[in-house]
C-alpha cells in the first residue's frame, strides 16, 4: 500500500476498534487509491480520504417490542448516514442476528462507491437491527418493525436518508416500516423507502434487480474473453432475494444452475435449479432449502457443508460477508473455474480475491456487480417523484443499461490506471473519484 495512505489507514483503524469488517472494507479500498493520490494530490490536502472513513451521523437507538407470549424484547437499531455528497444517504437495512456497528458501516462504506457507480444522485448509507426474523410470527415482525420506525422516522426522508431492503428485509418488513412512516408523520411520501409493492408506489424489476444485474455484469466480464453464460455451469451461495434472481437470470442466458445454499446446507441439482419450486418454497412459504430438496426429489441435500466445494465455471456468491475464503477460492480455481460476480457484499476474503486475481480469472467486486439493486431503488425515486410507474420492459432496459455502463466505468478506470481487467482497482477508483470531486467542490464540511 501506498506509504501516504497507510499513516491515514492506521489512524482509521485505531479510532474504530473492534470493527473487523469495517477495517476489512476500508483496507481494500485504500489498497486501490494510491496511485490516484499521485494524480490528484489535492485530495490529500484536503483529507479526503479521512473525511470518507468517519460518516456524517451514526445513529444507534432502543427498539422495544413485545412478542407473541407477551414477553418484553429489547434489540439494537441502527442507521450510519456516511456521505450525502452526490445525493440523499441510500441504503438497505439489514436484520440479522450478527448486526452490530462493524457490519453496519463496512456496508455504509461500501455503499459510497457502488452508489457512486451508479451515475445516480445517491449518497451512501446503511442501517439494520440484531433482530433476528427468522421464526418469527408476521405480528411479531410487524411489532418490530413499527417499533424500529418509531425511533428511524425522525432522520429519514426523500431528500435526506432513504433505506430499502437487505438481509432479512424484503417487501413484507418495507410494508410494515413504510406504514408506520406514514402513520406517525400523515404525510404519503413515497419516496422515503425503496423496495415497496407494485401498488403503493414500488417498482418493477426492484425484486429481481440486484440478481440480474449481477448476472449482467458477469456477462459483460465473460464477454471480453469471448464468451457468455451460454453453457456455463453456475454455483450460487444463498437461496434469498439475491440469489434467486441471479440463478433465474443466470438460466435464462443459457447457463445451469447446479448449486445452491442457505446457511443450514447446500443443494446439488445437475438438472438446474427449478426456479419457480425454490420461489413457491422461498418466498411464499419462508420454508428452508430442505424443504425444496425434499420436494424437488432426486437431488443432493448436504447439511452443514459448503456450497464451494461443487465445481463450477462461474461463482455467484450472493449470501453473506466473508463466506468464501482462501482455500475455498483455490478449490474453484482447481475445479476450473472461470469467473466471479459477487452479488453479495464482501462474500470474499481477501485471501479469496487474491487466489482469484492471481489465477487470472473474471473477479467483479460486490461495489460493481450488485449496484444493479441501488440502482433500480434510485428508478424507484425517479418514478415515485413524477408520479409515474414504468413497465417491465423499460425499467429492465434501464436496469442493463446501467449494469453495462458500470461494467464500461470499472473496465476504463483499470485500463486508464495501467491494471486493465483488475475491477476492484476499477471500481474503487471510479467510485472514489467521483465522490472525492464532490466533496473538494463543497467545501470542509
Ligand atoms: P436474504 O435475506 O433474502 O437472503 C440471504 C441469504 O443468504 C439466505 O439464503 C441466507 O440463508 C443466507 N445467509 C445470510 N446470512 C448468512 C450467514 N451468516 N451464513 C450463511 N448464509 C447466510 O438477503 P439478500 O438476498 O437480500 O442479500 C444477500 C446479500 O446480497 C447480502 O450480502 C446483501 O448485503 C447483498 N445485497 C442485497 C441487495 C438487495 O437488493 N437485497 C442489494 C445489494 C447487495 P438463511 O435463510 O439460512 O439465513
Amino acid at each position: 500500500m501506498d506509504a501516504r495512505l497507510e499513516a491515514i489507514r492506521d489512524t482509521v483503524l485505531a479510532r474504530n476498534p473492534g470493527e473487523a469488517e469495517f477495517h476489512q472494507a476500508v483496507v481494500e479500498v485504500f489498497e486501490s487509491l494510491g496511485p490516484v493520490h499521485d494524480r490528484h494530490p489535492e485530495f490529500l490536502e484536503a483529507a479526503i480520504l479521512e473525511r470518507l472513513c468517519e460518516p456524517e451521523r451514526q445513529i444507534i437507538f432502543r427498539v422495544p417490542w413485545t412478542d407473541d407470549a407477551g414477553r418484553v424484547q429489547i434489540n439494537r437499531g441502527f442507521r450510519v448516514e456516511f456521505n450525502s455528497a452526490l445525493g440523499p444517504y441510500k441504503g438497505g437495512l439489514r436484520f440479522h442476528p450478527s448486526v452490530y456497528l462493524g457490519i453496519v458501516k463496512f456496508l455504509g462504506f461500501e455503499q459510497i462507491f457502488k452508489n457512486a457507480l451508479t451515475g445516480m444522485p445517491i449518497g451512501g448509507g446503511k442501517g439494520g437491527s440484531d433482530f433476528d426474523p427468522r421464526g418469527r410470527s408476521d405480528a411479531e415482525v410487524m411489532r418490530f418493525c413499527q417499533s424500529f420506525m418509531t425511533e428511524l422516522y425522525r432522520h429519514i426522508g426523500e431528500y435526506t436518508d432513504v433505506p430499502a431492503g437487505d438481509i432479512g428485509v424484503g417487501g413484507r418488513e418495507i410494508g410494515y416500516l413504510f406504514g408506520q412512516y406514514k402513520r406517525i408523520t400523515n404525510r404519503y411520501e413515497s419516496g422515503v423507502l425503496t423496495g415497496k409493492g407494485i401498488s403503493w408506489g414500488g417498482s418493477l424489476v426492484r425484486p429481481e434487480a440486484t440478481g440480474f444485474g449481477t448476472v449482467i455484469f458477469t456477462q459483460e466480464m465473460l464477454k471480453t474473453r469471448g464468451s457468455s453464460f451460454d453453457g456455463q455451469r453456475v454455483v450460487v451461495s444463498g437461496s434469498g432475494n439475491v440469489a434467486i434472481n441471479a440463478i433465474a437470470k443466470a438460466q435464462s442466458l443459457g447457463a445451469t444452475v447446479v448449486a445452491c445454499s442457505d446457511s443450514s446446507g447446500y443443494v446439488v441439482d445437475e438438472a438446474g435449479i427449478d426456479v419457480g419450486l425454490l420461489r413457491e418454497v422461498k418466498e411464499v412459504e419462508r420454508g428452508r432449502l430442505k424443504d425444496y430438496a425434499e420436494r424437488r426429489g432426486g437431488v443432493a441435500y448436504v447439511e452443514g457443508g459448503s456450497v464451494w466445494d461443487v465445481d463450477a465455471t462461474v461463482a455467484l456468491p450472493c449470501a453473506t460477508q466473508n463466506e468464501l475464503d482462501g482455500d475455498a477460492a483455490a478449490r474453484l480455481v482447481r475445479g476450473g473455474l472461470l469467473a466471479v460476480g459477487e452479488g453479495a457484499n464482501m462474500p470474499s476474503t481477501r485471501d479469496a480475491v487474491a487466489v482469484f486475481q492471481d489465477a487470472g480469472l473474471l473477479f467483479g467486486p460486490g461495489k460493481a456487480a450488485n449496484a444493479g439493486g441501488v440502482a433500480t431503488s434510485a428508478l424507484e425515486m425517479q418514478q415515485n417523484a413524477s408520479r409515474d410507474s414504468w413497465s417491465f420492459e423499460h425499467t429492465e432496459e434501464r436496469l442493463t443499461e446501467i449494469m453495462v455502463g458500470i461494467h464500461h466505468r470499472c473496465a476504463s478506470t483499470a485500463d486508464e490506471y495501467g491494471q486493465p481487467g483488475n475491477y476492484v482497482l476499477g471500481a474503487n477508483i471510479g467510485g472514489f473519484v467521483k465522490v472525492a470531486d464532490a466533496m473538494l467542490a463543497q467545501g470542509l464540511i
